[in-house]
């Protein structure tokens, strides 16, 4: 069990290589890199990402790198989690409900729900799901609810969503996640195997509309629970 422990204000907080200074390095550096949605630079200037990541590598947490959090998994690197959420929101400042496939350690749910009245986030991996759950809950989020399950079937319950993220990459853009889209909701999603790029698709009144970005890495997205 990563998170255990009460985690303190100072912890919260950080110190040293995780202290504000640290982290307003790292914001800097997000902006000078393209982005431009203050607020989005705010609220990961304030989230503890030193808290998300495996023990250990707090030092390297405010590091614009992807890091291990557990089962071979990964926490995405500052710059895509930015990128991501800034591609969401477009000119929209807050959304209703967002979902996030891949909760991996939560990090990006919590990104996500400061710009979301509820974010749902589904994750495949049982551990890190139960990790994340007690994490984000010992830091106080409630607006961010957390199931087990597989990602390529969306979460049904409470679509539509006004923004889908989707944290690991399938080969194409799974149909069940274009369903539970709203009108004028996006999902950013990146797509392909060997090769991936960042994708955003929105619904217009007649259909989609796609468009695509930047050459990414993730974790692929596999089919079925772990
Ligand atoms: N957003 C995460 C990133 C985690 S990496 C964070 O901030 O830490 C991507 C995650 O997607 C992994 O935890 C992986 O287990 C998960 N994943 C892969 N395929 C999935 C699927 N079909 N459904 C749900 N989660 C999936």
């Amino acid at each position: 069990m990563k998170h255990s422990r009460e985690i303190s204000e100072q912890r919260v907080q950080g110190v040293g290589m995780t202290s504000m200074r640290t982290r307003k390095r790292l914001i800097d550096r997000l902006r000078r890199e393209g982005i431009a949605n203050e607020k989005v630079l705010e609220v990961m200037l304030n989230t503890p990402r030193h808290l998300f990541i495996s023990e250990g590598l707090e030092h390297n947490a405010y590091d614009n790198t992807p890091l291990p959090i557990g089962n071979d998994q990964t926490i995405s690197q500052p710059y895509i989690v930015a990128l991501m959420t800034e591609l969401l929101l477009g000119d929209r400042d807050c959304l209703d409900k967002v979902l996030e496939i891949g909760t991996g350690c939560g990090y990006q749910s919590a990104i996500l729900s400061k710009f979301a009245k509820q974010v749902y986030s589904v994750e495949r991996i049982r551990e890190l799901q139960l990790d994340a759950r007690r994490l984000l809950k010992q830091l106080g989020y409630n607006n961010i609810n957390l199931m087990s399950g597989d990602g390529f079937q969306g979460w049904t319950t409470y679509q539509p969503y006004d923004g889908i993220v989707v944290t690991a990459a399938p080969r194409e853009i799974p149909q069940a996640l274009l369903k539970q889209l709203a009108h004028r909701g996006r999902l950013v999603i990146p797509v392909g195997d060997a090769r991936q790029t960042l994708r955003v698709v929105t619904r217009t009144l007649t259909g989609f509309h796609e468009t695509t970005h930047l050459a990414v890495r993730f974790v692929p997205m596999l089919q079925g629970r772990a």
